[in-house]
């Protein structure tokens, strides 16, 4: 087994002997996304993928989010992974507002993202017709794999975040049409 360990690249910056300066974004981004605490909101078959995703073969601890969070005010990303009745939609949603900001959603599988096979009266046809979604990840079940792809397109749009973003007319807009608070 290998003890090399991988350091976290630098921001791009300007350095010179004994200083380094970036932007203040491109640092708490490093942070942020190098520290991803997920919700898992696993209801179904999806979700016995993601216990696969967090084992020690392909161990999401590498990107620093082996932390698992169970309530939603400690956890900034919302991994929705399963079917997902009608009757839980009101229940998705309300720990979504429990979340605090900044937050990211991972919608996981066909079902999560579009209702996937069951295409019934009683399935939420996606989980976007409630919350919004900033990476969907295909297939049913996806790959672990693909799980950690998603993981890592969160990561970049983590790192490339404005600080400024969630004060944004556009965000409120977004905030406003799901009628989030
Ligand atoms: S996408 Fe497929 S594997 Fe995932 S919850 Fe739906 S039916 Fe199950």
């Amino acid at each position: 087994m290998s003890n090399s360990i991988t350091m976290a690249e630098a921001p791009p910056g300007q350095a010179g002997p004994g200083f380094f300066a970036t932007r203040l974004d491109a640092v708490v981004g490093l942070a942020r996304k190098n520290s991803i605490w997920p919700l898992p909101f696993a209801t179904s078959c999806c979700g016995i993928e993601f216990m696969s995703t967090m084992s020690s073969h392909y161990d999401l601890a590498r990107f620093g989010s082996e932390r698992l969070s169970f309530t939603p005010r400690q956890s900034d990303l919302l991994m929705v992974m399963g079917t997902i009745a009608k009757k839980m939609g009101p229940v998705l949603r309300q720990v979504y507002e429990q979340m605090a900001e900044p937050k990211w959603v991972i919608a996981v599988g066909a079902c999560a993202s579009s209702g996937g096979i069951f295409d019934t009266y009683s399935v939420l046809q996606g989980i976007d017709r409630i919350i919004p979604v900033d990476v969907y990840v295909p297939g049913c079940p996806p790959r672990p794999e693909q799980i950690i792809e998603g993981v890592m397109r969160i990561q970049d749009l983590i790192s490339n975040e404005s600080l400024r973003r969630r004060h944004s007319e556009e965000y409120k807009e977004l905030m406003a049409k799901y009628m989030v608070k």
